[in-house]
């Protein structure tokens, strides 16, 4: 069969493919400690889940606006204005389905053929593809551990040629945890502002810091940079919400419009019930995110203690998120050899940093229970042993 060449230049999501070799594992009741979900382990805390049932009584259950139910919009632009200092209306919002599709919205909305977007490796998995499949081209700027996984302002006006278009900027960053600090969204905001490009901030994670780290949205730095700035994010990582598939982008009017007759031709409006436990999980009490970060700082204590401890493998300490993404250099085997000896000697499932652009790396989530850390952490430093 001939498929369009758009999608035979795609890679499939390995990051669900180990997670799905793992779930079969288990599936034959094999005891498997795994480390590779993306997502929260709590529930969706009980609040917002009554305000979606009281909107499915009420009835809300037929199509809305394609950009969202006026009142979300309101309260994302309202958060973004009290929480991250942009000043946004609601009209400078759309409602998505996940952080995910913002992104694809987003690079539909503004890349050509050929235009430069430029990704920080190591990367969230789906932003080359989503870059692919609107026909530009990824450039990636590799990084290390030695820097933090951190580009330098020199490294992104390095990269920068006639053809850039956007700058791919997730902080807090999935898979590395890493945060740049004020004064580094800074000195990459004047990259941007000077070069006439875009900014994308991918700030799905702006709640989940540790260790008094700040976060600083890019779009805040300037009235410049405000303007060359687009947010996307959404509810999943935040409030335990993954499933609901409510996100947003949050940008200057035309962009949004745009993305809005885009997403008006290919999936409407987010389930409307689904917009009212996001309408409630901004409005009501906050607490509920506090006692996850709480949680996740006290696994990932657990998490980096073990793993510094174990010879062979380098972690540095990430400031956000709920990742690690330590070396595993001094092993000379690629990440997927890794992961895949990994989990067949002691059934522990981890992501092997390639999918993110990283091969001397991989990727441990503690959004899961403090015994199946500790128990996988004892099964690792086995396995490390045994090399
Ligand atoms: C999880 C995630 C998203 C989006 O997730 P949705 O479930 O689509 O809201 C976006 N960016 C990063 C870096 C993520 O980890």
């Amino acid at each position: 069969m001939k498929l369009a060449a758009r999608v035979e230049q795609v890679t499939p999501s390995l990051t669900l493919a180990i997670d799905a070799k793992a779930k079969a594992m288990r599936a034959e009741g094999i005891d498997i400690c795994s480390f590779s979900a993306g997502e929260p382990d709590f529930d969706t805390p009980k609040h917002i889940v009554e305000a979606a049932k009281v909107a499915l009584d009420q009835g809300k259950t037929r199509y809305g606006p394609a950009a969202g139910e006026p009142k979300l919009r309101q309260a994302i632009a309202q958060k973004l204005q009290h929480d991250n200092g942009l000043c946004y209306g609601a009209e400078n919002v759309i409602v998505t389905n996940g952080g995910k599709q913002s992104l694809f919205n987003l690079m539909l909305a503004l890349i050509e053929p050929g235009d430069e977007v430029i990704i920080p490796a190591p990367f969230w998995v789906s932003y080359p593809e989503m870059v692919k499949l609107a026909e530009g081209t990824p450039v990636i700027l590799s990084t290390s551990v030695e820097s933090g996984f951190k580009i330098s302002p020199e490294q992104l006006r390095q990269a920068i040629t006639p053809k850039t278009k956007l700058l791919v900027f997730n902080s807090p960053s999935n898979p590395t945890g890493m945060v740049y600090t004020p004064d580094e969204v800074r000195a990459i905001a004047q990259v941007v502002v000077e070069a006439g490009i875009w900014v994308v901030a991918d700030e799905i994670y702006e709640k989940i810091l540790y260790d008094g780290a700040e976060h600083l949205s890019i779009g805040a730095v300037g009235p410049e940079i405000y303007e060359r700035t687009i947010v996307s994010s959404g509810f999943a990582k935040t409030y335990a919400m993954t499933g609901w598939r409510v996100g947003f982008l949050a940008g200057p009017v035309p962009i949004i419009q745009a993305c809005v007759t885009i997403q008006g031709h290919s999936t409407s409006n987010v389930c409307t019930f689904a917009q009212y436990g996001a309408i409630a999980a901004y409005e009501g009490p906050q607490d509920c995110v506090k006692e996850m970060v709480s949680a996740f700082a006290e696994r990932r204590k657990v998490m980096l203690d073990s793993l510094n401890a174990m010879p062979g493998i380098t972690c540095p300490k990430p400031d956000g998120a709920f990742y690690v993404f330590p070396s595993i250099a001094k092993t000379g085997m690629t990440s997927q050899e890794f992961a895949s000896a990994l989990l067949d000697a002691q059934q522990v499932a981890v992501i092997p940093g390639i999918a993110f652009g990283a091969d001397d790396c991989i990727r441990l989530s503690y959004a899961t229970s403090l015994e199946t850390i500790q128990m996988g952490m004892e099964r690792l430093a086995k396995f490390m042993q045994s090399l």
